[in-house]
């Protein structure tokens, strides 16, 4: 009796070891299979250097191999590479593959756009009783940011990388009176491509003096890789209403259905199912049906031949839909194809334009001690 207790207890204590190195070098197998099949990179190279500042691309890669390249230099995302429907990848963004390109010139592809996205009308508002005067470079209006806005400056950059990201850290000090706006700004844009295949754009900003703000990303895409234009391309837009606008494209207050006119993508409609009844094309502000700052997904993009789909999440009140309407043909960017109109298109995530001056729009004024938030994530997929 007492041999057999003993023998089965030897038999137990035996088994349990057994287990445990079993378990041991399964988990060891899974780490070293974890590791074999991560590929996350980030490669930093030289970009070419203005004013004297050397400028730097940054290569982020994630586990899938999508590929988002990046320049410290007006925070530009210069190529965005994803697969189509056979895992053939393309680049489906517009832009250059070199720095000279980009000082030469270029309607804003890529950039991170600062102080203010979109219109301030004519370069004028007042805060707490003091009127500020800012550049006129939109006719008499202002247009994102000014001359040189944030989409011509040198960031700082710093980048990371984590389990399941990687990124680059971007931060630019504006001085007070920069352009005209008022305040010491300190911005930080945190580009992260994640292994869900997203672009995660996290935008902070904090001022010493009152300010508006209303910072967005550029970016032209075009889910063809520059096969043909982007009137093929189908789009859900998540919003009733719209910012109704004047010739110059600044707000007249109103904010009407989109069922009145050729406005509505409640459901997905071809963009050139009604393009040419819209007077210049699509430039319109969408206001994105949803909570006040909710992060909700807001637009669907969806281009038939090649499958990609993009989706667009935004803490944003609006959209900007852009239609690339003033393209005209005198660019030529990456793999040498001719930007002509509507061959990219904007989403541009942000407040209503010229918000300072129409008290009924939601806030756009940074007082010093708050910090300004946003996270956009534009997120690719094939269907
Ligand atoms: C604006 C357009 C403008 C373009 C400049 C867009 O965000 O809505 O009106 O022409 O930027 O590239």
């Amino acid at each position: 009796m007492k041999f057999l207790f003993r023998s089965t207890l030897r038999f137990k204590l035996i088994l349990g070891i057994m287990i445990y190195f079993i378990s041991c070098s399964t988990k060891r197998e899974n780490a070293s299979d974890n590791l074999a099949h991560s590929i996350m990179n980030i490669e930093q190279s030289n970009f070419g250097s203005s004013n004297g500042q050397a400028v730097s691309l940054y290569t982020l890669e994630n586990n899938n191999n999508m590929m988002v390249s990046i320049t410290n230099y007006g925070g530009i995302v210069t190529s965005i590479l994803v697969p189509d429907r056979d895992g053939i990848f393309g680049d489906v963004v517009l832009g250059f593959d070199n720095l000279a390109d980009y000082l030469g010139g270029h309607p804003y592809f890529g950039s991170i756009v600062g102080r203010y996205g979109n219109r301030i009308a004519k370069g004028e508002f007042t805060i707490e009783g003091e009127s500020y005067t800012l550049a006129r470079n939109n006719g008499e209006n202002h247009l994102h940011g000014g001359n040189s806005g944030f989409d011509k400056k040198i960031w700082q950059a710093e980048t990371y990388s984590s389990k399941d990201e990687v990124g680059v850290i971007l931060t630019y000090i504006s001085e007070d009176m920069e352009e005209g706006y008022p305040g010491n700004l300190t911005s930080t844009i945190t580009y992260a491509l994640t292994n869900d295949n997203e672009l995660k754009i996290t935008y902070e900003a904090t001022t010493d003096k009152a300010c508006p703000v209303n910072l967005t990303h550029h970016g032209y895409f075009n889910l063809t890789a520059g096969k043909e234009n982007v009137l093929n391309h189908q789009l859900k837009i998540y919003a009733s209403k719209f910012v109704e606008v004047d010739e110059g494209l600044i707000p007249t207050g109103n904010l009407p259905g989109v069922a009145t006119g050729n406005m509505d993508f409640l459901d997905f409609h071809a963009i050139s199912e009604r393009i040419h009844q819209v007077d210049g094309g699509y430039d319109h502000s969408y206001v994105v049906d949803k909570k006040d700052g909710e992060f909700s997904l807001s637009v669907e993009v969806f281009e038939p031949n090649s499958g990609r789909l993009m989706e667009v999440y935004t803490t944003e009140p609006a959209v900007q839909f852009y239609t690339g309407n003033f393209l005209d043909g005198s660019l030529t960017g990456k793999n040498d194809i001719v930007y002509n109109q509507h061959f990219g298109f904007c989403l541009e995530a942000q407040h209503y334009p010229d918000s300072p001056n129409q008290p009924s729009f939601p806030n756009t004024i940074l007082l010093p001690g708050e910090k300004y938030t946003q996270v956009t994530v534009y997120k690719f997929l094939v269907k």
